[in-house]
């Protein structure tokens, strides 16, 4: 029995090492158990810039741009019914905003090494076996030690890092796949095949074609990964013989580039579920899961290694938060399955509208073919039309009411930071930003009752949405800080927090659901006094803002809630 953790951390790849180095800088006594040996194979080659964010921050950004991996400058697509190439690139923000194809035996070697030196007791080939328990809590682990052993290890959190094996949340029944998104994936590496060129050279290639879509990876040492994800129709294919599979899945990928003529397969046929899943927990008493432990999107949204990083990163303030303050532990879990459910649904959103039709609607067009400005007035940059084209797949949304949604986006951005004018900014992050915030409000809104204003002007009794509080909440702190910040805050059943201005308190502490609308607008003036100038108007307006935001709802004297928001479904009746 080894005693004396802080925190058992189980898998060694991006996720575990990003958490654990993190801990360990803390100074958190921290115990890695991974079950290989490094360095060791495994598929996801294709980063995104977001990852620069966390390897930077871990300390590990220069040995991972030393290592001479390909450098990615963006995506390439012949996509929807114009079989054009046409490319994406990233942020023009300088070298270190661009994306790596990283050999992921080498890439996953340098985050352990960076592990081991930042003070984790990093252990090879040691394969958990078993959960340690003290009643509903975990307590530790029991493994497989490199000489053939058994041991035990406890501490007061134990991550689950172990990839799509999932240990913890496969033993406690917490999987949830996500319909639409039960597809297969076939992939292989290959030497002496053809480049994009220019400045595409390092590109991922996307194809697609009725049975889902192909692509194509460049790496380093020459090689490159040409695959292909079947969708759910095509899954019962995953069953014939694997070369044969392989060969049909990638035909539409050398047919509009062929960049495997002559080339030379280097090893086997893989192929394997590419199921979309999610934990329904993300934390428990004593476990916390992070990485595709958590959740797995899709293997051409190139977003796994992202959220590994980045749920590592927040995994670790998570935890270095409820080791001091053991109190917090509930409201540090809702944060966290807050947040990275709220990623999960963006990336699983993307996967669905990727692998959604692609119309003339959606499809590339030049700059002058995009209709509308922002309504800021702000110009579009001139690589504009590919990127609208490219973040109208990923939408779901129309390219003409691209330009008006990112001016709604962006508007209060610029007032936030006081900066006016210059051009919208459609790189990576801020691409990702867009994209949770519609997503997340299309789901706010999903609920919304019609006629909201003759409801408040009749006898429905105003009250507050289920799940709406006001009091101290969790926050993520400034960058460099190490633990979750609590501030008042009102808060809606999804976890969004609101500045609590003195009105909203006042307003919040009448809705016992016992006042129609004009009682509490009546009540609501006596008790702010002076400060209120009365508009009957006006008011409704905030208090439909308030239902879309989640923190008020109102029912009728039959009892029938009319109010807005539930969990995407609508509620009157
Ligand atoms: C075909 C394919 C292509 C992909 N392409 C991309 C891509 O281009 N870009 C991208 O970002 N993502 C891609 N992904 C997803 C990406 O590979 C994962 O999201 C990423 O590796 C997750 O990192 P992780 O640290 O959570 O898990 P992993 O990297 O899977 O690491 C988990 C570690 O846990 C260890 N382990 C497992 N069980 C135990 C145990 N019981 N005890 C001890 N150790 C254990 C394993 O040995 C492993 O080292 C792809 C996935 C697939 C399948």
């Amino acid at each position: 029995m080894t005693a004396g953790w802080d925190v058992i951390v189980i898998g060694g790849g991006p996720a575990g090492c990003t958490v654990a180095a993190t801990l360990s800088g803390w100074g958190r006594r921290t115990l890695l158990l991974e079950g290989a040996r490094f360095p060791r194979y495994h598929p996801g080659e294709s980063l995104s810039p977001a990852c620069w964010t966390v390897l930077d921050g871990l300390g590990v950004g220069a040995a991972v741009r030393d290592a001479g991996f390909v450098t990615k400058a963006g995506s390439t697509f012949v996509w929807g019914p114009r079989r054009e190439r046409w490319s994406v690139y990233y942020g023009q923000a300088g070298d270190d905003r661009l994306a790596l194809q990283v050999r992921r035996a080498e890439f996953d070697h340098i985050l352990l090494r960076h592990a081991a030196a930042a003070g984790v007791a990093v252990r090879e080939a040691c394969r958990v076996r078993q959960l340690l328990r003290d009643g509903d809590r975990v307590v530790g682990v029991l493994y497989d030690d490199q000489d053939g052993g058994t041991q035990t290890a406890e501490a007061p959190w134990v991550v689950d890092a172990t990839g799509r094996d999932a240990f913890i949340a496969r033993r406690l029944g917490l999987i949830e796949y996500e319909p639409g998104l039960a597809n297969g994936v076939v992939w292989a590496y290959w030497e002496g095949g053809g480049r994009l060129a220019g400045r595409a050279a390092g590109n991922t290639l996307f194809v697609d074609h009725e049975d889902g879509v192909t692509w194509s990876v460049p790496l380093d040492d020459g090689t490159l990964c040409a695959g292909a994800v079947i969708r759910p129709a095509g899954r019962d294919s995953l069953r014939e013989e694997p070369d044969r599979l392989y060969r049909r899945s990638i035909a539409a990928l050398d047919a509009v580039e062929p960049q495997l003529t002559g080339a030379r397969r280097t090893g086997p046929v893989r192929v394997g579920s590419a199921s979309a899943y999610c934990a329904s927990r993300l934390a428990g008493p004593g476990w916390l899961l992070v990485g595709d432990a958590a959740c797995f999107v899709d293997p051409i949204i190139a977003g796994g290694v992202q959220l590994a990083l980045h749920h590592g990163a927040l995994a670790a303030l998570v935890l270095n938060t409820v080791l001091d303050e053991p109190e917090s532990e509930a409201g540090a879990a809702a944060l966290y399955n807050r947040l990275y459910r709220q990623q999960y649904d963006a990336f699983a959103r993307i996967a669905s509208n990727v692998y959604g039709p692609v119309t003339d609607e959606t499809a590339p067009a030049p700059i002058d073919a995009v209709a509308g400005r922002p309504p800021d007035g702000a110009a579009l940059p001139a690589d504009a039309g590919d990127r609208l084209a490219f973040l109208s797949v990923v939408s779901g949304l129309p390219r003409h009411r691209l330009p008006q949604a990112l001016g709604e986006h962006a508007m209060p951005r610029r007032r936030a930071e006081d900066r006016r004018g210059g051009a919208i900014s459609l790189g990576e992050e801020e691409g990702f930003a867009f994209l949770t915030r519609l997503f997340h409000r299309e789901r706010l809104r999903a609920g919304r009752a019609r006629r909201i204003d003759e409801e408040l002007a009749g006898e429905s009794m105003l009250r507050q949405a289920p799940g709406a509080e006001i009091g101290p909440q969790l926050f993520l702190p400034a960058a460099g800080e190490r633990r979750l910040v609590r501030r008042r805050a009102a808060a809606n059943r999804f976890g969004d927090r609101f500045e609590p201005s003195r009105a909203l308190e006042v307003l919040l502490a009448q809705l016992d659901g016992s006042r129609t609308c004009s009682e509490v607008e009546q009540r609501f003036g006596e008790e702010l006094g002076a400060g209120w100038q009365p508009d009957r108007a006006a008011f409704r307006r905030w208090i439909e803002l308030l239902a879309d935001q989640g923190l008020v709802e109102w029912q009728r004297r039959d009892d029938r809630v009319l109010a807005p928001v539930t969990d995407g479904a609508a509620c009157a009746g």
